[in-house]
């Protein structure tokens, strides 16, 4: 029997999985291409690379719902799918983890602006989540809000997650500011992050994404650390991204990114997995290197 899911994270590492965006292009996705949709085109792909992820260890597996809110679907003209494309996400996920493995139900930034930068306000944010998420609760162990560089988004989807049952993980994308540490390109700093987060009343911080390697994401881990006792979930990048022609591309072997994962579990890590550029194989070699325990 499972045990729940924060019961679970308090007690030892939870090796989460890596990139699904990487692994849909590599199961040929067009650029510019709406992830959600392949749920419902593309279902024996998305089962395939939670399959693979799983296999190569994963305790816990992120749902292909990182883009799946309205605001983001209707950029494909897809937003009123919102509720078909994340119930069939959470539908894949689930089936591929069983019994014994976690659903951690993935929402990802809106890519607009909170008044004033933008014209919404934060309750129209919250609305948006709340909707998405309506669609990812029944059968999801946790909700994991990531990629995050604004405090205001961030804590809109928060607010709509904090509405269901599930253990809500907030994650921040930081990148190195010369002189200040690490700040989001929005300029939060990781103390700000988690004062505002405490008193959301969230479950779990972290850091996943941003111009940073695992290296970094090491000290931004111990930094959160010393100023939480919250579960801590940390996804760092295959490397900085490098910018070749008009791709990006993420060059840290899993050999490479291996060797830093005791540093960051020893860092105050409770969660593990991999963002951009990281695939089953980076997975594997955490599995296998990190003294992580898998079934
Ligand atoms: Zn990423």
């Amino acid at each position: 029997m499972k045990k729940p899911f924060l019961e679970r994270i308090k007690e030892s590492v939870l090796l989460l999985d890596g990139a699904m965006g990487t692994q849909l292009d590599a199961h040929g996705i067009a650029p510019g291409e709406c992830h959600e949709e392949w749920n419902v085109s593309h279902p024996e792909v998305v089962k395939q690379i939670h399959a693979d992820y799983i296999r190569a260890g994963s305790q816990a597996i992120l749902t292909n719902t990182f883009q799946g809110t309205r605001w983001c679907l209707d950029r494909h003209g897809l937003g009123d799918r919102v509720g078909e494309f994340n119930s069939a996400a959470l539908r894949l996920a689930r089936k591929a983890a069983g019994k014994g493995r976690y659903v951690v139900a993935d929402i990802g930034p809106t890519a607009q602006f909170v008044y004033p930068l933008g014209e919404k306000r934060q309750d129209e944010f919250a609305e948006v989540f709340r909707e998405e998420i309506s669609f990812l609760t029944d059968g999801a162990d946790a909700i994991a809000i990531q990629t995050m560089t604004a405090l205001e988004e961030l804590v809109a989807g928060v607010r709509a997650a904090k509405q269901t049952r599930l253990p809500v993980i907030a994650s921040m994308s930081f990148t190195p500011d010369v002189g200040k540490g690490y700040r989001t390109i929005m300029g939060v700093s990781i103390e700000q992050m988690v004062r505002q987060l405490e008193e959301e009343g969230v479950d779990g911080i972290g850091t996943n994404c941003g111009t940073v390697d695992i290296a970094d994401v090491v000290k931004i881990v111990r930094q959160m650390r010393q100023l939480t006792s919250l579960p801590i979930l940390a996804e760092p990048n295959a490397g900085r991204p490098i910018i070749v022609g008009e791709t990006t591309v993420f060059d840290q072997t899993p050999e490479i990114m291996a060797v830093h994962i005791p540093a960051l579990a020893v860092a105050g890590a409770n969660i593990i997995g991999g963002c951009c550029g990281t695939t089953p194989d980076h997975i594997r070699a955490f599995a296998e290197k990190s003294g992580i325990e898998t079934p």
